[in-house]
């Protein structure tokens, strides 16, 4: 036999993490790296954060799992500190992005079947959007590479040009049920949308009567100095789906919807097992209670504000390898000149900084969001070294 018992679907590199301290992880033969990937977007408050560690310890004792046949507790706690914190009325707890996603694709398409208008199920989509691997998830993105071999797709998917109003207005007809856009692209490369295509979707949603979507699994839960990303636009979605950061590595995510665009999820139209169960909600808390305030959130965009100025500076001195800095707050990507994942790997293997590459030849810098000077200096003595060593491979 020579497949791997991990199903073969990864490029595993050779880092072998078995620890890890603050924003550093730590390797099977005791190799220490400078963690700014935080497992793509997620461990936002570092690796060894005391209040989330608690928190879990403490409710795995109590109470791991009960089924959502029972009244919840928990659930209540941690949905009323989101309804709290943003627009939305109500939520829908999952496990993971991809299925906060397609709780939002259902909800959206429910809002308009379940009053009898069962034509409109279609949503536009954007050009190198991600939104998860399962079925609806990789039909609402135009990306080939996640469907080759998976076909037929799952139909009700139109894809526009990202960032680009007219190109999805042109896609409009009488089978749409709405949109359904990352606010910042997380790996086609950090690409934040502009302010008129957020509030021009907004303004075609409510003259239309359509549902705006939003897939915050990325660039939500304060990874931008907001706790959400629409705050940045002076906007408000209908439906939005949250994951990576909500559970600080604890797997959770969450579908959040006015009352208005939930009208068609009731009893019995969706579900999960172990959607919502007491230990995500026990993470999910200590992880809100953490981030959910100014001063968190401040200190997101003022490190974000100083970790931006000092890359911009930095890419000056490597004008043949680096274009520009772009993102919010602490979601960052430095575009290079060319392919960004040979550059990921000699800062991981040979300078031990970790980083996360992405679309558009973009290298995304994305810390826990509980880094300091401390963290930032050694990230650009790394980075520093990385560049100065680096030889851009052969095109091939
Ligand atoms: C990671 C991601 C997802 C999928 O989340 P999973 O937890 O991997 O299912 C969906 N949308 C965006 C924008 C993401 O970055």
């Amino acid at each position: 036999m020579s497949i791997t018992p991990l199903m073969p679907v990864y490029p595993r590199c050779g880092v072998r993490p078995v620890r890890g301290e603050h924003c550093h992880l730590i390797d099977e033969d005791g190799t220490r790296y400078l963690d700014f990937a935080s497992g793509i977007a997620v461990n936002l408050l570092g690796h060894s954060h005391e209040g989330l560690i608690k928190a879990i310890q403490q409710q795995a004792e109590t109470l791991m799992h009960v089924s959502n046949l029972y009244g919840s507790p928990q659930g209540e706690r941690l949905a009323q500190t989101l309804v709290d914190n943003t627009f939305a009325d109500t939520v829908f707890f999952t496990n993971s992005g991809a299925e906060a996603v397609e709780c939002a694709i259902k909800t959206a398409r429910a809002y308009h079947q379940h009053q009898g208008d069962a034509t409109r199920f279609e949503l536009i989509t954007f050009g190198n959007a991600f939104h998860g691997r399962t079925m609806a998830t990789i039909s609402a993105s135009n990306q080939e590479k996640m469907h080759h071999g998976f076909s037929p797709l799952l139909a009700g998917f139109k894809y526009a040009e990202f960032d680009n109003l007219e190109s999805a207005k042109a896609l409009m007809g009488p089978h749409t049920a709405g949109f359904l856009v990352e606010p910042i692209q997380g790996e086609g490369g950090i690409r934040p949308a502009s302010q008129e295509f957020m509030q021009g979707l907004r303004d075609l949603a409510d003259e239309h009567d359509l549902m705006l979507v939003l897939d915050e699994v990325q660039c939500g839960m304060a990874r931008t100095g907001k706790l959400y990303a629409y705050e940045h636009y002076g906007i408000e979605p209908d439906i939005l789906a949250t994951a990576k950061g909500i559970g600080g590595g604890f797997p959770l995510g969450a579908c959040l919807a006015t009352e208005k665009a939930a009208r068609g999820m009731v009893v019995g139209t969706h579900g999960s097992t172990y959607g919502g169960n007491p230990l995500a909600m026990a993470a999910g808390s200590a992880v809100m209670d953490a981030v959910a305030n100014e001063e968190f959130l401040s200190h997101v965009r003022e490190t974000g504000a100083r970790l931006r100025s000092r890359l911009e500076q930095f890419i000056g001195n490597y004008p043949d390898l680096f274009e520009l800095v772009r993102g919010e707050g602490l979601m960052l990507g430095i575009k290079m000149k060319a392919e960004s994942r040979p550059f990921y790997v000699h800062l991981r293997d040979n300078h031990q900084l970790l980083t996360v590459a992405a679309g558009d030849n973009t290298l995304r810098v994305l810390p826990p969001l509980v880094i300091g000077d401390a963290e930032i200096d050694e990230f650009f003595e790394k980075l520093s070294a990385g560049a100065a060593s680096y030889t851009v491979p052969d095109a091939t």
